[in-house]
């Protein structure tokens, strides 16, 4: 046992790790050498993960992930006050599973222009937020230097706010846009160059769907395979961004392919957070990949002492990384794929369980209230989520249930549900640094990055 590569800038609570409580209690006898693994700081394979989403005995699965989640985020339930800005839906691609896009010519179809934008950056002022989310189709007409332009006009008008913006695909259009060559690596980190001297400061994870050619073929052919949308992500990591992922589930896939999908994250996160590690003389761990091959790993453990004040996982200054994974549950309302039925609510809190289980090298994951409810929300916190996303205020891809665009919540909303939860909850930026606020003025506890 090597590492302890360790994160959270809030004190933690003693874990309980012997195995008696959760052993006796396991009702499914496959899953006691998952809970011997979890318990002691091991990674779990793909057949364990497998059969975390297959057995019966989910309240087991329940409490591993809340063990994980509590080794990482002590009871901490991290939000932030943010606002999402959608700046068109007019979309070249016609992904099935899509409600939101619109062609040019349809009802509804939309653009912002820089005024629009602007206003949406006071607004975000006087909202207090520190962040805009950033997302949009794959517009057809509007030129590469639109989005410069837009990352400038927020940057001059709320020059605090952080900016995560655009999602791989949209970086992939927009290489292809300016000219710079639609796959090659090169016209991809020229891009982001680009975006980051407009004020771009990390990229929102959207777009991953799940990484299969046969989902990618079924349902979003046209749009960027998942080799090329690892391929975005790690470019901004070496350009010193860090990234979100998301997850797109309940469709058409399986439950391997979701296994797969947490398998090629947690690889790609391996090989980030190993560069990091060897750059600052960290210990590593060896861990076991999906094909039962040895390998070094960072996987986050918490050293079990409950006075210890842990260092932040890798510098938010000069190493870029995945943050958090955003497993979204499928909603069918108004998208080809409406015939089927979508996830309930006992699969999207086992979906969020396995992946807290699975991803032991990704610091947060979050239970996107937009997309889970805020009820529902509140159950993930328990198990597995340790992050409930924003205040939000618009939101425009996808609707649960025929809420409108308009889909707010207040940070007393946030607080609410995180303590009835029974945690405790901590105000973040985008970079998961604790923040202090008094109404609108808001400032970051150690911002030592700027
Ligand atoms: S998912 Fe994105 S790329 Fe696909 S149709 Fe919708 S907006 Fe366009």
């Amino acid at each position: 046992m090597i590492d302890t590569i360790a994160m959270s800038m809030t004190t933690l609570p003693t874990i309980d790790t012997s195995s008696d409580r959760l052993l006796e209690h396991v009702r499914d006898p496959e899953l006691a050498p998952i809970v011997e693994a979890v318990l002691q700081g091991r990674r779990i394979d793909a057949d364990q993960g497998m059969t975390l989403f297959t057995t019966a005995d989910i309240w087991t699965v329940c409490s591993l992930a809340n063990l994980v989640r509590r080794r990482l985020n002590g009871d901490v339930v991290w939000y932030n006050v943010n606002r999402h800005l959608n700046y068109s839906n007019i979309c070249a691609l016609s992904c099935k599973f899509c409600s939101f896009y619109r062609k040019r010519e349809q009802d509804g179809a939309y653009e912002y222009s820089l005024d629009d934008i602007r206003a949406e950056a006071t607004k975000a002022i006087e909202a207090g937020a520190t962040e805009m989310h950033i997302v949009g189709g794959l517009h057809p007409w509007l030129p590469f230097e639109y989005y410069v332009d837009m990352l400038r006009a927020i940057r001059e008008t709320a020059p605090r706010v952080h900016i995560k913006a655009f999602t791989a695909v949209e970086v992939v259009h927009l290489a292809r846009i300016a000219k710079r060559g639609r796959d090659g690596a090169e016209g991809i980190r020229w891009v982001i160059r680009e975006l980051m001297e407009a004020g771009l400061g990390s990229l929102p994870g959207g777009g991953a769907e799940v990484f299969d050619d046969r989902v990618h073929a079924e349902t979003h052919r046209g749009k960027i395979t998942g080799d090329r949308w690892l391929d975005v992500h790690r470019i901004a990591h070496e350009e010193g961004l860090n990234t979100n992922a998301t997850m797109l589930y309940g469709h058409v896939e399986t439950f391997a392919d979701r296994i797969r999908h947490m398998q090629l994250l947690r690889q790609e996160q391996d090989r980030t957070l190993l560069e990091w590690a060897r750059r600052h003389g960290a210990q590593v761990q060896t861990a076991v990949d999906h094909e039962g091959q040895e390998h070094e790993a960072v996987i986050l453990t918490h050293p079990d002492t409950a006075e210890s004040r842990l260092q932040p996982l890798p510098s938010t200054c000069d190493t870029g990384y995945y943050q958090t994974l955003i497993p979204l549950p499928f909603i069918p309302d108004d998208s080809e794929l409406e015939h089927l039925p979508g996830p309930m609510g006992l699969e999207n809190l086992r979906t969020m369980c396995v992946a807290r289980i699975m991803l032991d090298n990704f610091p947060h994951v979050k239970a996107f209230w937009i997309m889970q409810t805020l009820e529902m929300a509140q159950f993930m916190l328990q198990n597995g989520a340790d992050d409930i996303d924003g205040t939000v205020v618009w939101y425009d891809i996808t609707k649960v249930d025929g809420a409108g665009t308009h889909q707010e919540v207040t940070q007393r909303d946030l607080q609410r549900a995180a303590r009835e939860a029974g945690f405790h909850p901590v105000e973040r930026d985008t970079l998961y640094r604790p923040v202090q606020r008094d109404g609108r003025e808001w400032s970051v506890v150690d911002d030592n990055c700027d």
